[in-house]
């Protein structure tokens, strides 16, 4: 993916971020319309409104579907601003590239899913409009670097060259701070594989609650991120869907004044001196990390020896929340705290299991 292009052509080169704005679903031409006027007053570049919406459960609502596309041509005709929606299969592709949409969006439901993307990929290429549109392609829900950049891949591969990421952020199992856990490692990652591929934070499904939007915005600004898409509601209280995280156009104005935006690229000559730091230190890590998994293998050996099982429930418990407890006075999230000793138990548990296996096989 070397010959992509701008999302977007004439904001290239301005100091703000692109952003993206609008609900999350258009419930009417009304809504449609009164968000739109709000947002166009902010100068925003694209407005957003989804029209077909991936339900979790049956018998929510679940958009408003082809109804809703003269409402956005409406937007893109009185109001001049760019539109978007999301797609999900070739139907609404079809439908979406015939209503003249600029920008497509694939949800994070959809990019998990090959076949899904495919279909998308060869109505996107037999439509002749690859070459001028803009597809954003979501994390898929699930935390796999390889299948998104197989969704992109599909797209790219259907002639598509002004291509970007969207990081929504990954499920997790079980109550978070977060709706969806960012693992902003995961599309760092992304980034460096593909330098010039864009990628655009979406701080409304990340965070799930309106009050985290303009930290996260921040956050994504401070980390190189080449725009925002964030829900905006003319009424976020009675929206359809995503209430609890959409934003009043007046709210976005104040978000988008308060951000400080940085030019993240510079490496001033102290920017050099604290990253050696960081190397000196991932280094301890790294060696200090390697000390504890020889105690842990030596206790393999002895649990080994005195017939006891691997893994003990209440002392894997008793760690998380001793080190998570202990970090959070130190000032770091605790659940920060115990993913990283989650997955250095679980790392342990492997290198123990290890001498089981060897031993076993010695004994036959
Ligand atoms: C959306 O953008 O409204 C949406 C449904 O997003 P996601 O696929 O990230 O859940
Ligand atoms: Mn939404």
């Amino acid at each position: 993916m070397k010959d992509l292009l701008p999302i977007i052509d004439d904001v290239t080169g301005k100091k703000r971020p692109i952003i993206i704005a609008g609900p999350c679903s258009a419930e009417s031409l009304e809504q449609v319309m009164d968000t739109a006027r709000g947002l166009k007053e902010l100068g925003i570049d694209v407005f957003r409104a989804g029209l077909w919406k991936p339900r979790t459960r049956p018998g929510g609502f679940e958009g408003v579907g082809v109804v809703g596309l003269p409402w956005l041509k409406q937007v893109h005709d009185q109001l001049g601003l760019r539109v978007s929606t999301e797609i999900a299969n070739r139907g609404h592709a079809e439908a979406a590239l015939e209503y003249g949409m600029d920008i497509l969006w694939i949800g994070a439901r959809t990019s998990a899913n090959p076949f899904a993307m495919q279909e998308i990929a060869d109505a996107i290429a037999a439509s002749g409009r690859a070459s001028e549109l803009t597809v954003l392609v979501k994390n898929p829900v699930n935390p796999d670097l390889e299948l998104w950049i197989g969704a992109l891949q599909r797209i790219y591969n259907a002639g598509v060259r002004r291509l970007g990421g969207i990081h929504r952020g990954f499920t997790a199992y079980g109550k978070h701070a977060y709706r969806n856990q960012p693992q902003w490692h995961i599309p760092f990652e992304l980034a460096r594989r593909y330098p010039n591929l864009p990628i655009i934070c979406d701080p409304s499904h990340i965070g799930g609650h309106r009050e985290l939007i303009s930290p996260l915005c921040q956050q994504a600004m401070d980390m190189g991120y080449e725009g925002l898409i964030i829900e905006s509601h003319c009424c976020p209280d009675n929206a359809w869907s995503d209430a609890a995280q959409q934003v009043t156009p007046q709210m976005l104005g104040v978000i988008l004044d308060s951000l400080v935006i940085r030019d993240v690229r510079q490496s001033t000559e102290s920017l050099g001196m604290m990253r050696r730091e960081i190397d000196r230190l991932d280094n301890e890590l790294v060696e200090l990390l390697n000390r504890r998994m020889a105690v842990c293998r030596d206790i393999g050996r002895y649990k080994l020896e005195h017939r006891m099982p691997v893994v003990q429930t209440g002392r894997y418990v008793d760690i998380i929340n001793s080190r998570a407890h202990a970090g959070e006075e130190l000032g770091m999230s605790p659940d920060f705290i115990r993913a990283v000793f989650a997955a250095v138990h679980e790392e342990s548990v492997r290198q123990q299991i290890e001498i089981h296996r060897a031993e076993n096989q010695e004994e036959l």
